[in-house]
């Protein structure tokens, strides 16, 4: 049961939330409104690469559709009958809504973002109600942050679970032109009859390949404008987007199960013991996303790389921020992206769930990362040396 003060704490939290997302959106030269419909709009096209795997849907006049809640609504319950049993589904369903009755109002929370954590959240759940008695529903909300993160604040006996808007940008626009990039060099190594391409090789390929430019453009917006997706649109055909589709639903799901993990296990979120707690939602988060994955596809291995790209891409751009910023890189007791993969790894292997497949392609994906990486990072610091201002978001106004 909620206590009236830790409710209302943890919503007056989340208000407050709101209101600074809606002061910092605003960056230089782009209003908010601009910033708004850049957003609908790619979210459109996020939206429809989902519809096409199920098949083509391409109606003119579709669009609008999204905006609505009950369309929202209803693509969640979609998902929701897909993955966790039918009569479940009502009460989850019901969660959510009421959920969403007590929320501060906010604008800026779009149906679309909204069902899409409530979703996945409750999946996950689901999943952890196989495994223990009690899975305690936060109040859960979407903020319009950017950032590719979502996070955890405790009230008392009060959980509220924040997923920054950001996420399912970045998460999308990445997966999407990761895959295509990963694609075609692996059909270009089988045009010229090449088994293992060299390090060297593989960078001069990378950068000849436009595909990495846009890459670039989308950490470009990311960093600079505040919106990972500026306008960014990335086709991909069918065979290409499915890759992409469970690359992107590993790194959505995990980033929310490490969330849902630290309020399982009531971490109180202390420095002291940061990173044995972090451990913790980390080993839970990825098994319990691979368990809600497998309701979905019978390919472990794209999701479990998704995982280790959200915990790898985090880290380079809290490095790149850094670097822009002049500070040095610190890990604040969290522990680094490379004890996370380990981490992961093992737990998985000890559960018994880890293939020599789902080893080597994420490794090897995390090696494509760091190449990739490695070709986009120096000009996003050029990009700062020659005076374009980070968005205000990272500058830690108020946040
Ligand atoms: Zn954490």
């Amino acid at each position: 049961m909620w206590t009236k003060s830790s409710a209302t704490n943890a919503l007056k939290f989340l208000a407050r939330r709101h209101k600074l997302a809606d002061t910092i959106t605003g960056t230089d030269g782009i209003t908010q409104d601009e910033q708004r419909t850049a957003i609908r709009n790619s979210l459109i096209t996020i939206y429809r690469d989902l519809e096409r795997l199920d098949g083509p849907s391409d109606e003119p006049g579709d669009k609008e559709n999204i905006w609505g809640w009950d369309s929202a609504r209803a693509e969640a319950i979609k998902h929701l009958k897909q993955s966790i049993p039918a009569d479940r589904v009502n009460i989850y369903l019901t969660e959510a809504d009421r959920n969403l009755q007590i929320l501060p109002s906010n604008p800026s929370r779009t149906p679309y973002h909204y069902w899409c954590v409530a979703r996945d959240l409750q999946i996950l759940r689901y999943f952890m109600s196989l495994h223990r008695p009690d899975v305690p529903l936060p109040i859960f909300d979407i903020v319009d942050l950017r950032h590719f993160n979502a996070f955890v604040q405790r009230f008392e006996q009060e959980y509220v679970l924040v997923f920054q808007i950001g996420t399912r940008g970045l998460a999308n626009l990445f997966a999407k032109t990761f895959v295509k990039i990963w694609m075609d060099i692996c059909n270009k190594c089988r045009e010229l009859g090449i088994q293992s391409i060299s390090p060297t090789s593989l960078l001069d390929l990378l950068k000849t390949m436009e595909t990495v430019k846009i890459l670039k453009t989308v950490f470009y917006a990311y960093l600079f404008l505040g919106d990972p997706h500026a306008g960014e649109a990335v086709s991909l055909n069918h065979q290409y987007r499915m890759a992409a589709w469970l690359i992107e639903l590993g790194m959505n799901r995990f980033i929310i199960a490490h969330e849902y993990a630290h309020i399982v296990n009531q971490h109180d979120g202390s420095r002291e013991k940061r990173y044995d707690q972090e451990v913790e939602a980390d080993r839970s988060a990825i098994l319990l996303m691979l368990e809600s994955a497998a309701a979905v596809t019978n390919d472990p291995v794209l999701p479990f790389c998704g995982a280790h790209i959200a915990v790898a891409v985090q880290q380079k751009i809290a490095q790149t921020v850094s670097c822009i910023l002049d500070q040095p890189f610190t890990l604040n007791g969290y522990p680094s992206a490379f004890a996370r993969t380990a981490n992961i790894m093992g737990a998985c292997e000890r559960c018994g769930w880890l293939t020599s497949t789902m080893e080597s392609m994420a490794l090897e994906m995390l090696s494509f990362v760091d190449s990739i990486y490695s070709l986009i990072e120096p000009d996003l610091l050029d990009t700062a040396k020659r005076g374009r201002p980070l968005a205000k978001l990272w500058l830690g106004e108020g946040l």
